[in-house]
């Protein structure tokens, strides 16, 4: 038998460099994961830069972040109908990828809108705030309701749930954000 490993000092020597360099490859990989982490936060945050915001659902995800996210994994960059070609265009910008139409299976590109309600009609049941993912619309049970227009979206998701059928979309001009783009700050095309 070799004298060194019956030395209890040898085996406490050796069991203590072994518990140090675990424990230094555990802090790397620790450190690598967040960084990752990191680097991955970025890019989605990225991405919902040039998402219209518009948190409609049309894309298949529960919002504009979620499919933000999904993209970043890998997902079409053409589901986003509210956004049509000039998101499709920044995304592609963005990510370097091939520009694809708006899928028609996601709904087709349709102008600008805003929420306007009729408030003479409105009776003030609340369906409409309940509805709306941004806060955009006013009101009270039983008072009048209306639309902060320059929040609203233009999802359209307060119309169906108004049950005296007093909510109009409105064509507006389309917003900075919708112009026929540059491209996004900071990105080189290749
Ligand atoms: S379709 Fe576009 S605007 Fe609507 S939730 Fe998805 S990413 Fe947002
Ligand atoms: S007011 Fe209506 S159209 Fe405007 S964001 Fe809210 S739910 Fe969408
Ligand atoms: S859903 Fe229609 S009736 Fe109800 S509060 Fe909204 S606008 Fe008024």
């Amino acid at each position: 038998m070799n004298p060194f490993i019956e030395n209890p000092i040898f085996l406490v020597v050796v069991g203590s460099l072994l518990a140090l360099f675990t424990l230094l490859v555990s802090l790397r990989l620790i450190s690598l994961v967040r960084k990752q982490q990191r680097v991955q936060h970025s890019i989605v945050d990225l991405i919902n830069a040039e998402l219209p915001q518009t948190q409609c659902g049309q894309c298949s995800y529960a919002g504009c972040l979620p499919y933000a996210r999904a993209i970043a994994k890998g997902e079409a960059i053409n589901k986003c109908a509210p956004g049509g070609t000039q998101t499709i265009r920044r995304l592609s910008w963005l990510l370097n990828e091939q520009q694809e139409p708006v899928d028609p299976a996601h709904g087709t590109p349709t102008p600008t809108t805003v929420a306007v309600i009729r408030e003479e009609e409105c009776i003030g049941c609340t369906k409409c705030i309940q509805a709306c993912p941004v806060d955009a619309i006013l009101g009270a049970t039983k008072l009048m309701h209306t639309v902060i227009a320059a929040e609203c979206t233009g999802c359209d998701l307060c119309v169906d749930p108004c049950p005296v059928d007093c909510i109009d979309m409105i064509e507006v001009q389309p917003s900075p954000r919708q112009w026929p783009s540059t491209q996004p700050s900071g990105v080189v095309p290749c």
